[in-house]
Parts: C-alpha cells; sequence; structure tokens
C-alpha cells in the first residue's frame, strides 16, 4: 500500500516471508528510504531460527521501526518486538492494519498512549489511512535525517570554492559518477558554494587558474600521494573516504582505530570490510591494493579476509583491525552499529581512506580540515614517542 506496487508473495500462510524484502523509495522531505519488510521473530524449527536470524540483524540498520498488527491478533509478541526495538534504542511506530475487518480496541489503544507509542489504522485492502501513515512516518523519522549535516559544507563557505578529484579509471562505475562524489557536488551547491571537478591529472592546471585558492581540494584516496603532491600545502586537502568516516560513521573512533596499523605483525588477521558489492577488476581497493600497502608498511604478509554487503561475523575477537569502505549506500546507523560491535570486542575500526593516508604517511595532511581528529592523533604520537 505505501509503495502502490506488488512487490512481494503474500498469503495467509505463516512463514510466507522468508528473506527481508527491501524496497527503496523517494519519500519527500525525508529523501530515499528503504523499506525493510521481514519475517517474524517467533519462527520455530531449524529455517525458522534463520528466518529470525536474518530478522534481527535488520534491527542493526533500523532507523524507523513499523510494527505491522491488527486490533484481533495484538498480544505477547507484539509486546516482545516493542521491547526489543526499546532495547536497541530504535524508535517505532505501530500500525493496526485490517481496519476494514477488526473494530478499533480501546483498550490497547490506550495502554499505547500511556506509554507515548504513536499508532495508525490503515487498510491494505482499500488504502484508508494511508495519508496518516505517511505523516507519521515523516514525525517520527530522527531529526537528522530532515536537518542532516552536510558533507563538507561546513569547510567550503557560501561564495568559496572546493575541488573535487574523481579519477576516471577502469573501475569507475560506466558512465557515471559514484555516490560520495555525486552528494559532495550535492551539498556544495545546496550550500551556494562553487564545485570543480577534474581528474587528477587536470589537478594542478586548474589549480593555477583560480585567482583565489579553493577552500578544500577533496580526492579519491586512491591517488592520494599524487594530488597530495600537486596541492599546494597552504590548501587543505582530504579525501572522499575521510569526509564519509565523519558523515556516516564516527571520525574520532576510525583515527584511533587508524593508528592501530602501526601494532600489525606478520601474520595477524585483517577484516577488510565493503558494504556493497561490485566485480574487482585489476587493482581493486580492498582486494588487491589496500592488501598491498599495508603489507609493505608491516613488512610481512598478513592473514586478510574481504566481507561484502550486510553479513557480518559474529565472532571479531580474532582481528586485529578492520578496515572498512565509506559505506555510502548505507544508512548511518548500520555503520555505527558496527563501530559498536568492534568496539564492544576490542578491536579497532577503521576506514579505506584514513588506512591508505596513514601507510602512504600523509595522515597529518589528510586530517587538517578535522581540528578534533588531528588533536587525537597528534596526543597519540606524543604518547607513542
Ligand atoms: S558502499 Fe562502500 S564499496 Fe560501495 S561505493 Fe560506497 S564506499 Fe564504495
Amino acid at each position: 500500500m505505501l509503495t502502490n506496487q506488488d512487490i512481494s508473495i503474500v498469503s495467509d500462510v505463516a512463514g510466507t516471508t522468508t528473506d527481508p524484502v527491501e524496497k527503496p523509495m523517494e519519500l519527500l522531505p525525508l529523501g530515499p528510504v528503504l523499506f525493510i519488510d521481514t519475517a517474524g521473530i517467533d519462527d520455530i524449527g531449524n529455517l525458522g531460527e534463520k528466518r529470525v536470524a536474518k530478522t534481527l540483524a535488520v534491527f542493526d540498520r533500523t532507523d524507523l521501526g513499523v510494527i505491522v498488527s491488527n486490533f484481533s491478533e495484538w498480544g505477547e509478541y507484539e509486546n516482545q518486538l516493542m521491547q526489543q526495538f526499546k532495547s536497541s534504542d530504535i524508535p517505532f511506530i505501530v500500525i493496526f492494519n485490517k481496519i476494514d475487518c477488526f473494530e478499533e480496541n480501546i483498550d490497547i489503544c490506550a495502554e499505547l498512549d500511556s506509554i507515548n507509542i504513536k499508532y495508525v489504522y490503515t487498510s491494505a485492502l482499500n488504502g484508508a489511512g494511508l495519508t496518516e501513515l505517511r505523516e507519521l512516518l515523516l514525525q517520527s523519522a530522527p531529526t537528522d535525517f530532515i536537518n542532516r549535516p552536510g558533507i563538507l559544507s561546513d569547510l567550503v563557505e557560501p561564495g568559496e570554492a572546493a575541488v573535487l578529484v574523481v579519477p576516471i579509471d577502469k573501475e569507475a562505475p560506466k558512465g557515471r559518477l559514484i555516490l560520495p562524489q555525486v552528494q559532495s557536488i550535492r551539498d556544495l551547491l545546496d550550500n551556494d558554494s562553487f564545485c570543480v571537478v577534474v581528474k587528477e591529472r587536470e589537478l594542478r592546471e586548474a589549480l593555477s587558474r583560480f585567482n583565489r585558492p579553493p577552500k578544500l581540494v577533496v580526492t579519491d584516496s586512491q591517488v592520494f600521494l599524487k594530488v597530495a603532491a600537486d596541492t599546494p600545502k597552504e590548501i587543505p586537502m582530504t579525501s572522499f573516504s575521510i569526509l564519509f568516516a565523519r558523515f556516516q560513521a564516527d571520525l574520532n573512533e576510525m583515527v584511533r582505530g587508524a593508528m592501530a596499523i602501526d601494532k600489525l605483525k606478520t601474520g595477524d588477521k585483517v577484516m577488510i570490510a565493503e558494504a556493497c558489492s561490485h566485480h574487482p577488476i585489476g587493482e581493486d581497493i580492498g582486494t588487491v591494493k589496500i592488501p598491498r600497502w599495508l603489507t609493505q608498511y608491516v613488512g610481512g604478509k598478513l592473514q586478510i579476509d574481504n566481507i561484502r554487503g550486510h553479513d557480518f561475523p559474529q565472532n571479531i575477537s580474532d582481528y586485529k583491525l578492520i578496515i572498512h569502505c565509506g559505506a555510502c549506500m548505507w544508512n548511518r546507523r548500520e555503520m555505527l552499529s558496527r563501530i559498536m560491535k568492534a568496539k564492544q570486542a576490542n578491536v579497532p575500526i577503521t576506514n579505506y581512506g584514513l588506512t591508505i593516508a596513514y601507510s602512504l604517511g600523509i595522515f597529518e595532511r589528510a586530517l587538517q580540515p578535522f581540528p578534533a581528529a588531528l588533536e587525537i592523533y597528534r596526543e597519540s604520537m606524543k604518547t607513542t614517542v
């Protein structure tokens, strides 16, 4: 009903929904949202256990929970779900569906009112309640969904310019830019700033044409060294991946994580995690370049596991370091829940851009636009010395 599309098989048979069903949708003014319809968490038996595990994993990436029930079936199971959302610190709402079949139950409503849980009545059959449901979703979404902090707009004032360095190599997606690049351009435009996009070969020439230097140069981390060499020292420089460590994750925590690179020894286990899947071509960043740079830095072979997508190993305590991609395709919550799991297991976590900057010896320069993160690094260097 929400998407006005026939997306998944529905039936009266329990267990019809097995894997979570995902549907992306533009829900203005929130922007792009992903609805995930899960199986229940009350399944039993062998397959049931697997279904429950898949459903519970969805909690790690849920910004807003929606419990769909009806007045005839509301009971212990729904109460458990509410507890689960509360203990995971996830805001949630309730939909009483099938309102065409069942009368309102004022006792249940009074109970929800007393604990300040918002709910709507809908009928997926005849579309009743759709407007109210959309309104409730918008009201209940976390506030930073609508007023999300910018990616780089605080670093480049209105009327000032940023240069974005975008290599167009074999690994660039065909005929388009990748999401962090597009989002950065949009962020600068929203901020009334100027944005110049060049490949790394044209950077020096582009910079020479400015009669007032740009406020920031942002590069793909894979060409960090060349861009650092071609950007005059007085112009701040960083990478998309480091901007996304701040926007999508926790930059300070990931800076601390990068410093664990110094403690790596031959044979240590390192996890390299990528949020989305692609066919590695040639010198792939996660499977070839970062392992090579790390091996050179450590001076010996590491045991590297590459993982992709939403699956994350249950036991991560054997790893000495986790290196994550910028996770531009995910919501921030999923990255924060990975950081939380890493902290609980006492495993440092960092990201691609920070790892590359650290291994190539340009960490301090890449952190210059972020004083708090730079301070963490400098303090730690004092302790090490
Ligand atoms: S999700 Fe990760 S691997 Fe995929 S494009 Fe974004 S940063 Fe790259």
